[in-house]
């Protein structure tokens, strides 16, 4: 008894055969932090749409939190068909237990094939955790997603000291498990006008039974979050130095943006590896990208080829850089970027009038 007991709280797999065939559709389990989604949660859905046309199946999204109606709507609006909610008091802020509890019990009871999440701290976290339970297959830090003609999940992702790209299948198990990298697909335009069914979940949780509590949140404001955001400006080897790298950063302050870095420039130093954009950094998607004094080698393009705006400058009328670039400017960054920046400060700040 007390065996079955814990093996309910720890949302084990009860024993017995399955019958994978009932697991239909594609779920998306949406992060949120304060009652604000992700970006990568819309981008998933954006991709989890293609392939769910693809199996001819619902596209579903888990919302959990405390207030968060309005998030599954947005999902609705984001792509999905069906949007399970689960919202109470123990989900206000994440963790692992209660979360994955509300996972394992929609999954066991919808029986999604395949299940997606951000690979984010949490949705590593959450992913493992799941998936040890359920028992099934991960594959974490995808970058490519497809399905193939049986059905079965294709989730690339970067390998063997990201030489080499790896596709991952989960054969024996079902839901099939991705987690996946934030900035690689493109969300769908919002759609206010989607309809949708929001069907409410409730798990029986009492926070004496959680072991976990969360005492405070202390946001830490020195980590970078290139993943988010909506200007980058980043510098390569041709940025000189550190000192070099104080001239982007003036423009970055300019447009609200943040500073990043070719692989070249976090090598030798001039900026920690947190703020490097590439194959083996940070995958980025913002609005505007200016990439200046780098060349545009590959592993750092795949990193930022899906930015809305790039734009380049680099003393090389030939560097490859502005074969992406949406608008390019050849010269010398030390005289090119003050000017940009000084434009900008021209532009962007109000004119006070005496
Ligand atoms: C397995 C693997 C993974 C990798 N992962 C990454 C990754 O995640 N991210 C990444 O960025 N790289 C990565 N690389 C490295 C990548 O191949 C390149 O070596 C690197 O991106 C080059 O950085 P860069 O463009 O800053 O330097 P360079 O290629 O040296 O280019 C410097 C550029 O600056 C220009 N320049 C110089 N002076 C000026 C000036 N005064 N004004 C204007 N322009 C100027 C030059 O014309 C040149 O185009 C990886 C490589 C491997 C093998």
């Amino acid at each position: 008894m007390a065996e079955e007991r814990r093996r309910k709280m720890i949302g084990l797999q009860p024993e017995g055969e399955i019958d994978w065939s009932e697991y239909k559709g594609i779920m998306v389990v949406v992060e949120q932090r304060a009652g604000q989604a992700k970006p990568v949660s819309w981008q998933l859905l954006g991709e989890a749409k293609r392939l769910a046309q693809k199996l001819d199946a619902p596209l579903m999204a888990l919302v959990m939190g405390e207030g968060v109606r309005d998030i599954a709507d947005e999902a609705i609006g984001y792509g999905a068909d069906i949007v399970y909610l689960s919202d109470a008091p123990e989900l206000r802020d994440y963790r692992t237990r209660p979360y994955s509890r509300v996972c394992l019990k929609v999954i066991r009871t919808y029986k999604p094939e395949i299940v997606l999440m951000g690979a984010t701290y949490t949705g590593r976290d959450l992913a493992g955790a799941i998936a040890t339970h359920l028992p099934t297959g991960l594959t974490a830090d995808s970058t490519q997603l497809d399905v193939d003609d049986e059905r079965l999940l294709l989730a690339s992702r970067p390998a063997f000291s990201e030489k080499m790209l790896a596709t991952i299948l989960c054969k024996q198990f079902k839901p099939q498990m991705a987690t996946v990298r934030a900035g690689v697909f493109q969300a769908l335009p919002f759609d206010s006008a989607r309809a949708g069914e929001v069907v409410e979940v409730s798990e029986d949780m009492r926070e004496g039974d959680i072991v976990t509590k969360v005492l405070e949140f202390i946001q830490d404001t020195n980590r970078v979050n290139l993943e988010d955001a909506q200007v980058i400006v980043a510098g390569g080897r041709g940025v000189g130095g550190p000192d070099g790298f104080k001239l982007l950063e003036e423009l970055a302050r300019t447009l609200g943006g943040t500073v990043a870095a070719s692989r070249a420039a976090t090598d030798l130093g001039w900026m920690d590896h947190a703020y490097q954009v590439g194959q083996t950094g940070t995958t980025v998607r913002p609005k505007l990208y200016f990439a200046i004094g780098i060349s545009g080698a590959v592993q750092h393009v795949v990193g930022m080829q899906n930015s809305d705006y790039i734009i380049a400058v680099n003393k090389d009328a030939n560097a490859p850089i502005f074969q992406i670039a949406n608008y390019g400017i050849v010269g010398d960054l030390f005289e090119v970027v003050p000017l940009l920046t000084r434009a900008f400060q021209e532009r962007l700040t109000p004119v006070v009038t005496r």
